[in-house]
């Protein structure tokens, strides 16, 4: 589920739609957190071996470190890719907001945390667009995220958090742990899929 201070906007012919902030959401909110009515499967799954359905999976889905692909029901699916994301995800399980988002400012967040299958090329237009969104980015920019990540969870309970609800008794838990001490900090390494994971080479 996306924040509910989002809409979905037609952004032009070249972008299509994207999640808008309907109001200001300061750095450290959740942004988005899966909840009990996304859809989701593994590459067992028959729809996969389906064209029209794995070209909808394709697009529409992140997949977690255990290998399932999640494809939201609200807007979350909408959120486009840029390389200078306002949210990313986190080792937490949901995405957060790294700096303050305008009303008006799309909402972005990093493809590189979502095991990609395939290297996309971008021309996102940030000053440091990598030119490529990679499905192993995860190996290499977990420090730089991770550190984004940290720097925004220190707002974490001194914003409005309308999505908390959705965290579980344990995750806010290894939150606690980390805001005690720095040292138990869960990195967004943890969200690399475990190939091993994977059952099926689903290809149609
Ligand atoms: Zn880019």
């Amino acid at each position: 589920m996306i924040h509910p201070d989002t809409r979905l906007d037609f952004l032009g012919d070249s972008m299509g739609h994207g999640v808008v902030a309907k109001q200001f959401i300061p750095a450290g909110t959740i942004v988005y957190a899966k909840d009990k009515l996304e859809i989701e499967m593994d590459s067992a799954h028959p729809l996969f071996y389906d064209r029209g359905y794995r070209e909808i999976i394709d697009k529409y889905s992140y997949i977690e470190p255990s290998g399932m692909y999640v494809i939201s029901w609200d807007l979350a699916k909408y959120v486009n890719h840029s390389c200078s994301s306002n949210t990313l995800s986190t080792g937490y399980g949901f995405e957060i907001a790294v700096r303050d988002i305008l009303p008006g400012e799309e909402i972005t967040d990093d493809y590189g945390m979502l095991n990609i299958e395939h290297e996309l090329s971008c021309s996102c237009g940030s000053d440091n667009c990598r030119g490529y969104v990679k499905p192993n980015d995860l190996e290499f920019l977990s420090e730089e995220w991770d550190e984004r990540v940290k720097n925004a969870l220190k707002n974490f309970n001194e914003v409005h958090q309308p999505l908390k609800h959705l965290v579980t008794i344990e995750t806010l838990l290894e939150l606690e742990s980390f805001f005690l001490r720095k040292e138990n900090y869960k990195s967004v390494s943890s969200l690399l899929l475990k190939r091993t994971n994977i059952f099926h080479t689903a290809e149609y």
